[in-house]
């Protein structure tokens, strides 16, 4: 078994985290260092899949319900980014998925 995530972690209770919307397998917290108006994170509950291409493999109906989650709790039009790999600014290898809205503008990051 690997050591609790930070994640897991806060699903349990044992650190402060404000938890924003929950189903069965997945839950959504603020994230701790907002970078848009709107900054949460979508996390399924289980730390079993490191990043999204392992949880697209192994269970794309759990993927698919974070990307229900997300469109809850973003209250409108919102970017959904997974950083995956440390050399793209993934830092917690339980997969979660940055929802952001809220003022962003109609300018893609793509080229912004
Ligand atoms: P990553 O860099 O792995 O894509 O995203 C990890 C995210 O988790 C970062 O945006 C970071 O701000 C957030 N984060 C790290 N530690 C905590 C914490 O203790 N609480 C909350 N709410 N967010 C955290």
């Amino acid at each position: 078994m690997s050591e609790p995530s930070i994640f897991t972690r806060i699903l349990r209770g044992d650190i402060p985290g404000e938890i924003v919307a929950e189903t069965e397998r997945v839950f959504a917290i603020k994230d701790i260092s907002p970078q848009a108006p709107v900054h949460l994170l979508v996390i399924p509950k289980t730390q079993e899949y490191r990043d999204v291409t392992e949880l697209a493999a192994g269970d794309p109906s759990l993927l698919a319900e974070m990307v229900e989650v997300a469109k809850g709790v973003a209250g409108g039009d919102f970017r959904l980014l997974f950083n995956t790999g440390a050399s793209a600014g993934q830092t917690v290898f339980h997969v979660h998925a940055h929802v952001l809205a809220g003022g962003l503008g109609e300018k893609s990051l793509v080229g912004a």
